[in-house]
């Protein structure tokens, strides 16, 4: 299994409001990734490689930074891929990785979180990256989003802002 990173709210450092408590969705504050301190809490054990390609937030994401990951896809022999990424242009990502037959021979599984991992048990990141994994394994070939304990496809998901969470389109 290959992961390749690029950055979203699941690896970014928490900023908070002056609450103390709440945390700012706006900062876009990255520091080392999260990913195998993630890994090593849930136990992986499964042979994989990691690949950080940028840690921005997805919001900064160009067709420059899709087509970066897609040639990491093309050009990997690995098969089984997990991408963690920001969720405000999840969907948008995975429809462009979708177009690309070259792709079709892999299982793509593109996750992240609506909080930050280093926010501790609030965070949705170790729930959304296990299902990431077990999607990666278990699906057909196919560029899949995996949010909310659900795996959606390409092309039918979209992100509910107000309601925070991913639902399919039709
Ligand atoms: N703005 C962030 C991003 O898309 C939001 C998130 O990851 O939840 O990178």
């Amino acid at each position: 299994m290959l992961f390749l990173l690029t950055g979203g709210t699941i690896d970014k450092q928490p900023v908070y409001l002056p609450d103390g408590k709440t945390f700012d969705n706006d900062s876009k504050v990255f520091g080392e990734t999260h990913l195998p301190e993630m890994l090593e809490k849930a136990q992986f054990l499964g042979a994989h490689s990691i690949k950080t390609l940028f840690m921005i937030d997805s919001l900064d994401m160009t067709d420059e930074h899709r087509e970066q990951l897609e040639t990491a896809i093309v050009e990997t022999d690995e098969t089984q891929i997990v991408v963690t990424h920001g969720t405000d242009t999840m969907p948008e990502t995975a429809s462009y990785l979708n177009r690309n037959e070259r792709l079709a021979a892999k299982t793509i599984v593109l996750t992240g979180a609506m909080l930050p991992y280093s926010v501790g048990e609030e965070s949705d990141a170790l729930f959304n990256l296990g299902n990431a994994i077990a999607y990666a394994q278990a699906l057909p070939s196919g560029v899949y989003v995996a949010m909310n304990g659900q795996a959606f496809e390409a092309d039918n998901v979209r992100k509910d802002v107000e309601a925070g969470v991913f639902k399919p389109i039709k």
